[in-house]
């Protein structure tokens, strides 16, 4: 076994690579910040991203939002109303009004059902 990796650097990331080892997010930021270096953005991606450089978020880092699993969360209110659940819908909106959890998840279906309404909107403008 050789040293220790060193996490977070260019070295590091390469001392994954060569373990054939899977590098970790700080290696990989390490390894972005440095292609951003060596590849600066040229001015039409920088006037695209509003004067912002570096390498986007690999796809695979993004959170993806954990589904509920409680029985009848999300289901269409036309459905009788489970047990503690609050009904969500918003005016004009493509999204059918549903159960959702109160908190967390009826914050979520809020924000889908507007967003399927701001959809709508510019469809028919
Ligand atoms: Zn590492
Ligand atoms: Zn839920």
């Amino acid at each position: 076994m050789s040293a220790e990796i060193e996490h977070g650097t260019l070295r590091g990331w390469r001392q994954h690579n060569r373990r054939k080892d899977p590098p970790c997010e700080p290696c990989l930021e390490a390894k972005r910040a440095d292609n951003a270096a060596q590849h600066p953005a040229t001015s039409g991606q920088q006037a695209w991203n509003k004067g912002r450089v570096g390498a986007a978020v690999a796809a695979s880092t993004v959170p993806v939002i954990e589904r509920c699993t409680v029985d009848g969360c999300g289901a269409p209110a036309t459905t009788p109303r489970p047990d503690g659940m609050v009904r969500v819908h918003a005016h004009g909106s493509t999204e059918p009004a549903r159960w959702y959890c109160p908190g967390r998840c009826r914050a979520i279906g809020q924000a889908l059902a507007e967003l399927r309404t701001i959809t709508r909107k510019a469809v028919v403008a």
